[in-house]
């Protein structure tokens, strides 16, 4: 488990990121930090992409209805505006946001800000998913967390997408999108493929 480290130089700041696939538990380890954060009476604001309001405009709420109140903001140098006064910055669902976010994350964290950033890795082709890369590449901690898949029992890191849509913004429930392994994840698509292959020779035959 995460645990903060000594921050009793409070002029410098540092990027968290926590990543993982659909149903990994990502947004209930962020509510967890930054609550910690609120009982140690530390100035946070919480923001998200406008755009996921799954479940509730100006909270983030994960699957488990674990809740805590943000802001929706519609690009990410809007928290630069927002974030002032601000001791730790939490941002939820953060592959939704501009590839601006990782200069964003930057000029907080050298104002000395705590930024800790939960978002998914890749998103369901299995292709890292927005700015989310880049944000790894420069966060000093990285946390991977883990669902479990759903066909087999292992240790899930792809979302694999139920529903027939290829657009890559799908916001997901539960009965878009499945966690899985690397083999059942892959196993599936070659399935796929092989079906889509069978249709294709057959048509040509006739
Ligand atoms: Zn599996």
């Amino acid at each position: 488990m995460f645990i903060e480290v000594n921050s009793a130089n409070r002029k410098a700041g540092w990027i968290e990121v926590v990543c993982g696939s659909m149903f990994s538990g990502k947004t209930e380890e962020l509510i967890r930090r930054l609550r910690r954060a609120q009982i140690a009476n530390q100035q946070v604001e919480i923001f998200k992409p406008a755009l996921d309001t799954r479940y509730s405009q100006d909270a983030i709420v994960s699957h488990n209805q674990n809740s805590i109140r943000s802001t929706p903001v519609t690009s990410a140098r809007q928290i630069l505006m927002l974030a002032s006064g601000v001791e730790v910055v939490g941002i939820d669902e953060a592959q939704f946001f501009d590839e601006g976010l990782v200069e964003v994350a930057r000029e907080l964290a050298n104002r000395g800000l705590r930024v800790i950033i939960a978002g998914l890795d890749m998103d369901y082709r299995g292709v890292p998913f927005g700015p989310m890369p880049a944000l790894l590449a420069t966060a000093e901690f990285v946390t991977k967390v883990h669902a479990i898949c759903q066909r087999c029992g292992s240790l899930a890191n792809y979302s694999y997408r139920l529903a027939e849509q290829d657009q890559r913004i799908l916001l997901g429930e539960k009965s878009d999108y499945e966690p899985r392994c690397r083999r059942c994840y892959h196993l599936e698509a070659v399935e796929v493929k092989q079906k889509n292959e069978g249709v294709e020779v057959k048509q040509k035959n006739e």
